[in-house]
């Protein structure tokens, strides 16, 4: 059970729901960092009174530790400020990082010999081999925040080693289930954002609406439960209440419901393997009826995608990811269409070389390439 939190990212969806959490749980929060929500951070900042506050914008750090002045919250700033935090006093770092820039925070909380619940599935999704084994050096603990990973780790409790032959990954297959390309060709920015499940920030909004969400997914579930893709079904479930589970040698399929909540996963990790009274109840009779549906993978290509690229290995994930990132961020701001996202992730992973061994800095080069790539296409 968490004492002391270190929560980075504390500003975005999943930072201010674990808050709550904390509020909730009377955790203390030791550190508190995000990118460059100057006023939120000083309203959580002046709330919880951490020891440390870090904005990854020197700018907002600066207007940060003026406006902290009177408080004994000591201001950082930049990515190192960020690796600080993560190595500071406290003894659970929840990454709800955005992207890969949560990738050296999760190295650096890991080799602090931190308990890491994770919600930045890019860091295994960029770094996953490297994650692992800085977890296997230092002997820690990596517990899932992502809604589907917690689901699976929650059924998987109590499961003998080597009982389990598949994992059931579940996806609410966003606001455009159904729709065929041609319908896709022109839609805005404002449609794909509006999930119909979950109200997330906006990159893991639009990766719901492309599928690039779950194809992140798979590959942060390989990484996370060690088995390879084929063994990982991607079942579309519209209502979003079987959150995922695991089919065992027997047949038997163990799976987590509930209300769709990040509360939940985000108390889970910080509670585990203890549980503490939440929220809303599922009505099963109100529901009435559950639906599921094969992906449509000729139309939502990023899904495919992801899966050849871990089953490629290497760095292909990584330039996924990182042409992933450049082309949601192109979309938000009106330069490319909504098909092109999966169109470029596709060329970038086609475009990385294939390697056997790399690094920290390997996993930075070949996402800042794949970006290089991304805006020389458009
Ligand atoms: P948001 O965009 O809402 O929040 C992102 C957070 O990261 C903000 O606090 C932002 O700060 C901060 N940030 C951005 N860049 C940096 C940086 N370089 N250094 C430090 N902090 C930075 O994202 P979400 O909360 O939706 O998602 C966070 C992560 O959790 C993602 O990896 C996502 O895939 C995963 N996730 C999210 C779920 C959800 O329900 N939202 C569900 C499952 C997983 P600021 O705003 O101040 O710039």
């Amino acid at each position: 059970m968490t004492e002391k939190l270190i929560l980075l990212g504390s500003t975005g969806s999943i930072g201010v729901q674990a808050l709550e959490v904390a509020r909730r749980q009377n955790i203390k929060v030791t550190a508190l960092a995000a990118g460059k929500n100057v006023d939120l951070m000083e309203t959580q900042a002046r709330e919880f009174l951490p020891e440390i506050a870090v904005m990854y914008d020197e700018a907002a750090a600066k207007e940060l530790a003026i406006r902290l002045k009177d408080t004994s919250v000591k201001v950082l700033g930049g990515e190192k400020g960020v690796c600080f935090a993560a190595a500071s006093n406290g003894d659970t770092v929840l990454n709800a990082i955005v992207g890969i820039a949560g990738l050296r925070p999760t190295m650096t909380a890991i080799e602090a010999g931190k308990t890491l619940a994770l919600a930045n599935k890019e860091s295994l999704v960029t770094g996953g081999t490297l994650v692992k084994r800085a977890l296997k050096e230092t002997g820690g603990k990596m517990i899932p925040v992502d809604s589907e990973h917690s689901a699976i780790f929650q059924s998987m409790q109590g499961v003998p080693d080597g009982a389990v032959s598949r994992l059931l990954l579940t996806a609410s297959g966003g606001p455009f289930f159904g729709k065929t390309k041609k319908e896709l060709e022109n839609v805005t920015v404002s449609q794909a954002l509006k999930h119909p499940n979950w109200s997330m920030g906006a990159k893991i909004t639009i990766d719901s609406a492309t599928l690039m969400n779950k194809g992140l997914e798979v590959i942060e579930a390989v990484h996370l439960f060690d088995l390879p893709a084929d063994k990982i079904d991607v079942v579309v479930h519209r209502e979003s209440i079987i959150h995922s589970g695991v089919e065992l040698v027997d047949g038997a399929m163990l799976v987590q419901m509930g209300v769709p909540d990040m509360k939940l996963p985000i108390q889970y990790a910080l509670t585990y393997p203890q549980r503490a009274a939440l929220g809303e109840r599922l009505d099963l009779i109100s529901l009435s009826r559950l639906t599921f549906y094969a992906p449509d993978t000729s139309t939502f290509r990023c899904l495919p995608v992801c899966i050849d690229a871990v089953r490629e290995g290497g760095l292909k994930p990584t330039a996924a990811n990182g042409a992933n990132e450049m082309a949601v961020e192109l979309f938000l701001r009106g330069k490319i269409g909504f098909l092109q996202i999966a169109e470029l992730v596709e060329a970038a992973k086609e475009n990385q070389p294939k390697v056997s061994s790399f690094n920290l800095e390997d996993v930075f080069e070949a996402d800042k390439a794949a970006r290089k790539f991304v805006l020389s296409r458009v």
